[in-house]
């Protein structure tokens, strides 16, 4: 009989937190094999179906035999046009389709690997806490050291760049930031970015803007690109994804944008470890890029129902909450008494409601619970009934 060799994770592996929603997904599936009819809002996984317009033409693409070959690694160029023609529209911004747009398998793929390209072991990359927790993760995968920006309430959920210490500062060669921001809601204006730009020339900082909700916005409100700003292109790039837009999770495709060299070093990473996005589903990207407003408007509307729901129905708890302005979350103040993880864990018991703990998102993020708006308007209302009977 052969020896079983023993397998050891690496130091980079065994040293992360646990991916938060894959703890998130075993008490849910706790709950789910009791029997507990479930409301899960705890994930940012809309329940609205992909748009029909592009599903078919999905169905026509998958049937063509050019797109059954390796696809190019920095996307279709009729994909890259149609981003530069989506920005142009939607952010009356120009872009160079070759050089300014690289395609990638979802944004998360993207962040994930951004750090590889720019990151020295030592290096220390700004990362927004509460925030996305891929930016950390992928900064430790690349040998860098995160120095969290805590994102408080009082600073409007923004970092408060002037706090950061100098002597971060000097070894600090990416910043992640994000808005419409995930957890809080957050959006950012003029003046922010304008400070981000002037700060991350001086200090010689990549920017990595990451604007996966920039399309889910309400009351009428369009939240700005990044590089809707003078001199952004000059320092970073923005993350986009067809995922949130669309209610396209599933099918992994998104782009970055902006600085030619920043897009260059992420490709040349990319170019290494992917081949590219299967050529029918960039097929199905161009046409989502070319929805029109009206369907758009309609899964806006859809949300913003819901968050009107949410948000009054726990604010007449006495719950507070950001109301949102645009993302499909909410971002609650834990009541008095509770964690952000007791809370989470009674309303599953009790409520059989399922939110995510603010402190997973980093610990600013303490004190405070995220429901996502992917439920129906119905079951929305019921989940209000069922928090406020727990309570
Ligand atoms: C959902 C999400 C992403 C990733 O989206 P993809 O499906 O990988 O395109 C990136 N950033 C934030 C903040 C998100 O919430």
């Amino acid at each position: 009989m052969s020896k079983k060799i023993s397998i050891e994770l690496a130091a980079r592996v065994k040293h992360l937190p646990p991916y938060l929603f894959a703890a998130i997904d075993k008490m849910k599936k706790e709950a789910v094999s009791k029997g507990v009819d479930l409301i899960d809002i705890s994930i940012g996984d809309p329940d609205i179906p992909t748009p029909w317009h592009i599903v078919d033409r999905m169905k026509k693409a998958v049937q063509n035999p050019e797109h059954h070959r390796y696809p190019s690694y920095e996307g279709m160029p009729a994909f890259r046009q149609a981003v530069a023609d989506w920005y142009k529209e939607r952010f009356n911004v120009s872009l160079n389709p070759q050089t300014e747009v690289l395609s990638l398998i979802g944004s998360k793929e993207g962040i994930g690997h951004i750090p590889l390209a720019f990151i020295n072991p030592g290096d220390v990359v700004l990362v927004p806490s509460p925030g996305y927790p891929v930016y950390p993760v992928s900064t430790l995968f690349a040998g860098g050291e995160v120095h969290m920006m805590p994102l408080l309430k009082k600073n409007r959920f923004l970092p408060d760049l002037k706090a950061i210490p100098n002597d971060v500062l000097k070894k600090a060669r990416l910043m992640f930031i994000n808005y419409p921001n995930n957890p809080t809601s957050a959006v950012a204006g003029r003046d922010f970015y304008k400070a981000v730009i002037n700060f991350a020339a001086k200090h010689n900082i990549i920017v990595c803007h990451d604007a996966a909700y920039s399309e889910i916005y309400y009351d009428n409100m369009k939240p700005l690109s990044f590089l809707q700003l003078p001199g952004a292109r000059d320092v970073g790039i923005e993350f986009h994804s067809l995922s949130k837009t669309y209610n396209m999770t599933g099918w992994r495709i998104g782009f970055a944008v902006g600085n030619h060299a920043v897009l260059a070093g992420l490709g040349k990473i990319k170019s290494n470890l992917d081949s590219g996005i299967f050529q029918a589903v960039q097929e199905a990207g161009i046409e989502a890029l070319r929805t029109g407003d009206p369907v758009l408007r309609k899964i806006r509307d859809t949300f913003q129902g819901r968050r009107d729901i949410l948000y009054k129905g726990l604010k007449g708890l006495g719950i507070e909450a950001e109301k949102p302005k645009a993302t499909f979350y909410l971002w609650a103040s834990v009541p008095k008494g509770f964690s952000s993880s007791s809370l989470v864990a009674h309303l599953l018991d009790k409520a059989g409601v399922l939110g995510t703990p603010g402190n997973g998102f980093g610990a600013p993020g303490e004190g405070y619970i995220r429901f996502a708006l992917t439920v129906p308007a119905k079951r929305m209302k019921e989940a209000v009934e069922r928090i406020g009977k727990a309570l």
